[in-house]
């Protein structure tokens, strides 16, 4: 029995994020600011360039909420979001009273169609409402097709808002994914590429909106000695000791996208002569994913097994693998929001598997992904 667990995307420490929470008691920096929180926003911003000015918060779920209120997105009104995603992408929408629109994927990238998106807004303007924002994903670390999505944003004149929790050290045309929209967010959730344990970040390009959001994110307290307040705020900052776990990790941030890459490699190696099988990748070289997650879809036509046969026996295996992320306008929570185009991403969720990919795969955990995969293209060759 193989008592070790095989995770889809575990944490992976480099070392010395101890080190800064150490300090971080040293000096009793034990609070949602400090050297830490500090250190890890100028160390994100150096490392995305592109004059991005970050704010380090509790999750990538609170930025986006941020970024929706920066915007002026109020009660009533209606953001776009593409469709194919994990509903954190949507949720802060609701938060606020509005609508969410979902808009489905191309099949190139999995992410929002450009066509399908233009078709939303002018049917939505049609209709008498022009979307506030466009929520656009680069999902498993893949980037959205930008320049087609920019080209839109600029032409009805409403600001994209990039949801970059997964691509943080993705890029599409040698530019860094999150430095593309009007504001972006982050995630250092558990199972991202880094991780804070739980966390996250607005990116935005002006003082502006920065100062705006670390407003927000500590109480909306006015700047006079006693408690003054004039709007609603949040607590949403990140803390210090998190910050430090931040901090370690942007250490070895390189070494986790590199790692995370060579796991597409080995997946890409093992499934290239196998037919039935489409391993999501770069549509070509203005795409450079981080393969946060190694993704196929399977033709069970073809291969004879489906992507929950597969799960399931990765599963009786101890290995974890999961569906692709189910489409929001197929969620039940969602079931009255309007939706605009076909079967793609319905079909991405039927079909499509999410296999093991953390960065400390060892050779012996691939070898053991290996075997499984093997035995369900020796079974069905035998049936
Ligand atoms: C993880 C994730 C989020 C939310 O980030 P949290 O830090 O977990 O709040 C948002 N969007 C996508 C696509 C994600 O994968």
């Amino acid at each position: 029995m193989n008592n070790h667990k095989i995770w889809l995307s575990p944490p992976h420490m480099g070392g010395s994020e101890l080190k800064y929470i150490h300090q971080a008691f040293a000096e009793n920096w034990v609070a949602p600011l400090g050297p830490n929180v500090n250190l890890f926003e100028d160390l994100v911003e150096d490392f995305l360039g592109e004059n991005s000015q970050i704010t380090a918060l509790s999750s990538g779920t609170a930025a986006l909420h941020l970024a929706l209120i920066i915007l002026g997105v109020k009660a009533g009104d209606e953001v776009i979001c593409q469709s194919m995603t994990f509903a954190a992408s949507a949720f802060p929408i609701v938060y606020l009273g509005a609508k969410p629109v979902f808009v489905d994927s191309e099949e190139d990238t999995w992410n929002i169609c450009p066509d399908r998106l233009m078709e939303a807004i002018e049917d939505r303007i049609l209709k008498g409402k022009k979307p506030k924002a466009i929520i656009a994903v680069h999902l498993y670390g893949m980037p959205a097709k930008m320049d087609e999505i920019l080209a839109i944003s600029k032409k009805y004149d409403i600001p994209v808002l990039e949801d970059s929790a997964e691509s943080f050290g993705s890029s599409y045309k040698n530019k860094k994914c999150g430095t593309f929209g009007e504001m972006a967010l982050l995630s250092f959730n558990g199972n991202k590429i880094i991780t804070t344990s739980g966390g996250g970040a607005i990116v935005c390009k002006t003082k502006a909106h920065k100062d705006k959001a670390l407003f927000l994110s500590t109480q909306a307290r006015e700047l006079t000695t006693h408690y003054e307040h004039s709007e609603i705020g949040y607590n949403y900052r990140m803390s210090n000791i998190t910050a430090g776990i931040g901090c370690g990790q942007m250490e070895v941030l390189e070494d986790r996208i590199f790692q995370r890459q060579e796991n597409h490699l080995f997946y890409s190696e093992f499934f290239k002569d196998k037919p039935g099988i489409n391993l999501h990748s770069e549509p070509n070289e203005d795409f450079k994913s981080n393969h946060w997650l190694s993704t196929i879809t399977i033709d069970k036509e073809i291969t004879g097994f489906s992507s929950h046969d597969l799960c399931k026996k990765f599963a009786e295996a101890n290995i974890e693998s999961r569906p692709l992320w189910k489409p929001m306008h197929m969620q039940p929570v969602f079931q009255d929001a309007d939706f605009y185009g076909g079967d793609i991403s319905e079909n991405l969720f039927k079909n499509g598997l999410c296999l093991p990919s953390g960065s400390n795969l060892s050779d012996q955990d691939r070898a053991l992904i290996k075997g499984v995969l093997e035995s369900c293209f020796v079974t069905e060759k035998i049936k």
